[in-house]
């Protein structure tokens, strides 16, 4: 990179964002500095243009820079520890395919390739909100729930790929009328993706109208009906249990509630600000799960920092209602861990991935 006439020696890095509709390429300074950024749409069902798309992102990203650079994937899904395959993305065209490999050969180098919730957690723990905190834990409350866990500036990755994937525990500590719980995709019942994401709690906001729900398509295509006249549910499909919804944020999700307009996540917390009982009652009761699954999290990983990610995030009433119930479930006399909201928004992936080197 040439700036002011000198070219710089600092190392540049380039991270890579792989949606299911787009991808995103940046460029930055050892500072975390943007340097320059490129969206694209994202082929669609073709795995070799795939590959092409990503290669003639980083070539160009590269002609910017005027340097080689690392080069840091953020990815739907993840890499089998199995196979070497990847696996769980709702880009199914990657699924069962050496994307790492195939990646590698194109760009004639090593690349690194995380998940959107690592991307997220890194980028937050490095430069965003819990910059200079040594235990951060990631949470995204999006379509899905997702989480990580970064430890001095570096994601924790065991040997299952599945570090801080949290949402596919079961709600803990759980009060009457939450047992077993709404079925999930993953095949069990009461997860507490089924109550903390952002179809979550629309589910539980039309559950207390006494209506059900039904889902009948992938990402947010969802459809709810009455007891007595909907179709069953039975067209339950989600996104891959490590694609968390960072990017589309889970708030506009838009579902059905008796007769009138579909509503959203967004609409539910909107209600319950302007005072409606049912909404209110509603994220109360959200409110208080997600103190509980916290303060699980809290006593096994110990965060000195949480931050969230995903639409849920962006409701301010969380962060206060949440630290005050969550010490009822620590196994502490205080509680000293900081429930931030994160800092780079949607541009969390991305920059992310740039620092996975
Ligand atoms: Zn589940």
């Amino acid at each position: 990179m040439i700036v002011n006439g000198k070219k710089q020696r600092a190392r540049l890095r380039i991270g890579v964002d792989l949606g299911g509709t787009k991808i995103e390429c940046v460029v930055l300074g050892s500072s975390g500095a943007e340097l320059w950024r490129k969206r694209i749409p994202a082929p669609q069902g073709d795995y070799p243009l795939t590959i092409r798309a990503v290669t003639n992102l980083v070539q160009e990203a590269e002609r910017v820079a005027d340097e080689k650079c690392s080069v840091g994937i953020g990815t739907p899904g993840a890499i089998s520890a199995a196979s070497g395959l990847m696996k769980n993305c709702n880009s199914v065209w990657l699924n069962g395919m050496p994307f790492k490999c195939d990646l590698e050969t194109a760009l004639d180098r090593e690349v690194r390739i995380a998940n959107d919730a690592n991307c997220f957690a890194l980028s937050e723990a490095v430069d965003g909100a819990a910059q200079g905190a040594r235990i951060v834990f990631g949470v995204i409350l999006g379509t899905g729930v997702g989480g990580a866990i970064v430890v001095d500036g570096q994601v924790l990755d065991g040997c299952n790929s599945i570090t801080g994937e949290w949402g596919h525990n079961p709600l803990p500590w759980p009060r009457d009328g939450e047992l077993p719980g709404p079925a999930c995709y993953c095949g069990k019942s009461g997860c507490i993706e089924t109550f903390l994401s952002g179809p979550g709690i629309v589910d539980d906001y039309i559950r207390s109208h006494g209506l059900e729900s039904h889902r009948s398509q992938n990402h947010g295509s969802q459809e709810y009906r009455s007891r007595n006249h909907g179709p069953q549910n039975h067209g339950l499909k989600n996104p891959g249990p490590q694609d968390h919804g960072l990017r589309d944020a889970g708030l506009e999700n838009r579902a059905q509630c008796g007769p009138g307009l579909p509503i959203g996540a967004r609409d539910v917390f909107a209600r319950a600000e302007a005072g409606e009982p049912d909404a209110l009652a509603c994220v109360e009761r959200y409110v208080d799960r997600l103190a509980r699954a916290l303060a699980h999290v809290i006593n096994i990983v110990d965060p000195h920092v949480i931050v969230l990610g995903g639409g849920v995030s962006n409701v301010a009433r969380i962060y206060q209602d949440v630290t005050r119930l969550w010490g009822c479930s620590v196994f502490s006399d205080s509680v000293a861990t900081r429930l931030l909201r994160n800092t780079h928004g949607d541009a969390s992936g991305v920059r992310g991935a740039a620092w996975l080197w």
